[in-house]
């Protein structure tokens, strides 16, 4: 056997070893080389040096990835990984109640009382289509639709920032439980397509839910390495790839890499115009993650959230959109948004018996340097009084410490870079093809590209049936 590879791919999160995994099945000889010392990237998981417990120590929610069309063509529920919804999908909880998504649109829609028409006028359609909407919506922007109608129907609402569609409903309970949805695009919310965030969040919810991945998220990463070396690939760790000429020989290199990082591996092969707008692209606002081991459940005020997997934390519609432009701004709110995941009642593995897990993260100015656990405790506190009775030890993982464990998390930022203003559109470039760098060969996959953040692998699917189409057809 030779020693040139058909493809390199750069860094294992779930885009490159998606990209690895598509290949491989096309019977192309690859090698995954990675930084850290274990593969998956944002989806790895750990017991954080206490055995018997499991923390994600990235994604745990998998709304997107459980509707992956890459994931269902490269059956990854043949290869083990197995989705389980919580009872309820997600709560946000107010002073005095709050609201909750139900993987059921009636159920939801009920809920929210006077707003349950416009509940249902706004999301219905999507749910109904999700297939559909997910086929058009989970690539590039440019492209020839399969659906024309049902992402029409979809855009008309998505293209709104998300204080136009607040203004659409009546009470505080609606505008909160869509706002937060909309607040995972770390975008303030005053800004277009912010509600898109929300409409596919609920949709996906209402279609597939919005559930963890059994035994941790790093059972989809083991499952996708393990196609790729049952199909001959290899997979190197521990080593960072600095440029391309320090690569063994290869017909396509693919980089799950942000875009700078990718411009630095490619030096003076990549054109000018495009290395200027790679070292330029922006990343936004950073998330202080906390993971709790706990005694018992969060003694939440507003009793469905104990029976929900994620809880949005942060009050009403106004302090969250107060709260979204202050990180923005580069400002630490004193009351940021939480977003609190609960997953040992669906998955019991991860905890000894009796306890429970908390995965919880706030959303934290860009590189924010300062300590914001005890904000994340007095938020919870504020809606589960007695939350800190149930904590029996915590780890604490800032903006730094998260890029130090990831190159491509600069500053915290979890989302593969802002997705304000035209760089919701230009990931990195606004194209039909956004995956190729303009340097031959050579291909950039990660969450900087279309779709964006989530652990879907399908940027990294749509680069590698890209390069299939090409160098390595
Ligand atoms: C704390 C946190 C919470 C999140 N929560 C959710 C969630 O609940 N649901 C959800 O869908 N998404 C969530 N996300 C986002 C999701 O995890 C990411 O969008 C997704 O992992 C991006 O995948 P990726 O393959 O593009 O990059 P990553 O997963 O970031 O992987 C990139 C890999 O490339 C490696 N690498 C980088 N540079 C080099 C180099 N030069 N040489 C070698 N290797 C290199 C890195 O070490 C890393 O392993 C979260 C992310 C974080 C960090």
């Amino acid at each position: 056997m030779t020693d040139r590879y058909d493809a390199i791919v750069v860094g294992s999160g779930p885009n490159g070893l998606t990209a690895a995994a598509t290949l491989s099945v096309h019977g192309k000889r690859v090698m995954v080389i990675e930084a850290h010392d274990e593969i998956g990237g944002a989806i790895r998981s750990s017991d954080l040096g206490e055995p018997g417990w499991m923390h994600d120590t990235g994604a745990t929610i998998h709304a997107l990835a459980a509707i992956s069309p890459a994931y269902r063509t490269l059956d990854l529920a043949g290869a083990g990984v197995e989705f389980i919804n919580p009872e309820i999908l997600l709560s946000h909880v107010l002073d005095h109640g709050g609201a909750s998504l139900y993987r059921n649109l009636d159920a939801t829609a009920e809920g929210l009382g006077r707003d349950a028409k416009q509940y249902r006028r706004l999301i219905a359609h999507s749910a109904s289509h999700f297939e559909d909407l997910a086929d058009d919506v989970l690539g590039p922007i440019l492209h020839m639709p399969s659906h024309p109608v049902t992402l029409a129907r979809f855009a008309l609402v998505a293209l709104l920032p998300m204080t136009v569609v607040g203004r659409m409903f009546r009470t505080e309970e609606a505008r909160a439980l869509l706002a937060g949805s909309a607040a995972h695009s770390f975008t303030p919310l005053h800004h277009p397509l912010t509600s898109s965030f929300a409409v596919m969040l609920h949709a996906a919810g209402h279609s597939a839910g919005w559930p963890f991945a059994a035994g941790g998220s790093s059972r989809i990463a083991d499952a996708l390495a393990t196609i790729v070396v049952s199909h001959g690939g290899e997979i190197v760790t521990g080593t960072t790839v600095e440029s391309r000429s320090d690569l063994p020989d290869h017909a396509a290199l693919l980089l799950d890499t942000g875009p700078a990082a990718a411009a630095k591996i490619l030096g003076d092969e990549l054109p000018k115009r495009r290395a200027r707008r790679f070292r330029r692209f922006r990343h936004g606002p950073g998330a202080f993650k906390v993971d709790f081991n706990l005694s018992g459940p969060i003694p939440w005020r507003y009793e469905p959230a104990t029976r929900s997997g994620t809880v949005h934390v942060i009050g009403g519609y106004r302090e969250l959109i107060a709260a979204e432009r202050a990180t923005s701004r580069g400002e630490m709110p004193d009351a940021p948004f939480v977003l609190v995941c609960q997953a040992s009642p669906s998955d019991p593995s991860r905890a000894p018996e009796g306890h429970q897990t908390c995965w919880s993260y706030a959303h934290v100015p860009a590189g924010f340097d300062g300590d914001a656990q005890p904000k994340i405790v007095a938020q919870i506190e504020r809606f589960a009084p007695g939350f800190s009775d149930v904590v029996l030890s915590s780890t604490a993982t800032g903006p730094h410490a998260l890029e130090a464990g990831n190159a491509n998390l600069v500053g915290g930022d979890v989302g593969g870079g802002s997705y304000s203003g035209m760089q919701i559109l230009r990931r990195p470039t606004l194209s039909s093809r956004p995956y190729r760098t303009g340097a031959p060969g050579t291909y950039i996959c990660s969450a900087s590209t279309p779709p964006g953040a989530g652990a879907h692998g399908m940027s990294g699917h749509l680069a590698a049936l890209d390069a299939l189409g090409r160098e390595l057809r």
